[in-house]
């Protein structure tokens, strides 16, 4: 089996793990790798077509994420909610309407998609990253750390692991994590692991033109939210939203009919003239969720002090959004650990 040695690794190309990789170098440390177990970067971020399939939005009070966007000069926008936007709660019943009350934005999107963040995050870690790493387990072997994936093991001085906590409790551990945190692991839902988001693209935005927002609102039809997901310079036009969790286990393509059949209920014949149509079932995805999820336990314990601490004799941390006690769950709480992750790293304050 193949061995690579560097000071840190780094388990996950997430929004976290991308930002503790891009302050260590901005710190002026490049002695890392990171190992991702997918073929793509971003993690529970994926842009496709212009459509995020996974995490959209944030709001002023997500200082840390904004903070980062204004470093790596992307531009936020506002979520479009002019018009009328739709609220079901009774199929049977007529359509409701209501407006948004525009003293303030609702939400910001990120240009180009969130992708976005990610793409400039890793603009400067080329080599740095290896794709198709799937970590199994964990060792403290002396004075290092070593990872093994799938052919290769690792050796380090410290490791970050930004996965999911309950996915990571999944890995095989020596010695033993604490029961404790264990258990805290175990508990920790992954946020938004149980969405399924659909998006659909359109020749044009239809339902401006006949004053919808695109936002259709209630938990009993196929779809429980949708809004306008058309791109910041207007160039593509795009619906985006939930479907309801009680059509997972129904056939791909009856789904779809259903999600379209409704939505035209509310918006219109012109949903059936779509252009490109996108789902993605994050409970069906192995590195995000794990199957336990079938029984979700809603209470997060985000931010749990436990997560603070290092383990193997201070060489693992865990970090990721979960662990947060800022914003945990969100993208804002992502950064921060991410953040936080590269300041116990290098044991100072950072640049
Ligand atoms: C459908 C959906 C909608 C969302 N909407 C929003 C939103 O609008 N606003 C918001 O603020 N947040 C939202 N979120 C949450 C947001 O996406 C997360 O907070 C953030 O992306 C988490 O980043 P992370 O790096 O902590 O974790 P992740 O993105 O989960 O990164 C963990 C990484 O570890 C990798 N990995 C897993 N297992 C292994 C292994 N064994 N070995 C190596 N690598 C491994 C994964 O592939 C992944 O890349 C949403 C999430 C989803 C799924």
């Amino acid at each position: 089996m193949k061995t690579i040695h560097s000071k840190y690794v780094i388990v996950g190309a997430g929004l976290s793990g991308l930002t503790t990789a891009y302050s260590l170098i901005e710190n002026g440390e490049e002695d890392f790798i990171i190992l991702e177990a997918r073929d793509r970067i971003g993690g529970r971020i994926l842009t496709k077509d212009g459509i995020d399939l996974g995490a959209t939005w944030f709001q002023d009070h997500h200082v840390n994420l904004s903070k980062l966007l204004d470093t790596l000069s992307i531009h936020k926008f506002e979520q479009y909610s002019k018009g009328k936007s739709v609220l079901v709660y009774n199929t049977m019943a007529p359509a409701h309407y209501f407006e948004s009350q525009h003293n303030g934005p609702s939400a910001y999107r990120i240009a180009d998609g969130s992708i976005a963040v990610i793409n400039k995050l890793a603009n400067k870690l080329e080599g740095k990253i290896h794709l198709k790493s799937i970590v199994t387990s964990i060792n403290e072997c002396d004075d290092k750390i070593s990872l093994t994936t799938n052919g290769k093991t690792y050796f380090a001085e410290k490791s970050i692991i930004t996965l999911p906590p309950k996915l990571a409790s999944e890995m095989d551990f020596s010695p033993e994590l604490p029961k404790s945190l264990l258990q805290t692991m175990k508990f920790t839902h992954t946020w938004m692991s149980n969405a399924i988001k659909v998006g659909i693209l359109f020749n044009k935005p239809f339902w401006k033109e006949k004053d919808f927002s695109g936002t259709v609102i209630g938990q009993v039809g196929s779809v429980i939210e949708l809004y306008d997901h058309c791109d910041h310079k207007e160039n593509t036009f795009a619906l985006m939203g939930f479907i309801n969790e009680g059509l997972r286990e129904t056939k791909a393509k009856i789904r779809q009919e259903k999600v379209l059949d409704y939505l035209t209920k509310y918006l219109g014949e012109e949903v059936k003239s779509y252009t490109a149509y996108f789902e993605k079932d994050w409970s069906k995805d192995p590195q995000t969720s794990c199957e336990n999820l079938k029984s979700v336990y809603m209470s997060p314990q985000y931010g749990n002090e436990i997560y603070n601490e290092w383990h193997c004799n201070g060489k693992l941390l865990f970090s990721g959004t979960e662990t947060s006690p800022m914003y945990g769950g969100y993208l804002d709480g992502a950064v921060y650990s991410g953040l936080n992750a590269a300041k116990k790293l290098l044991n100072k304050e950072l640049v």
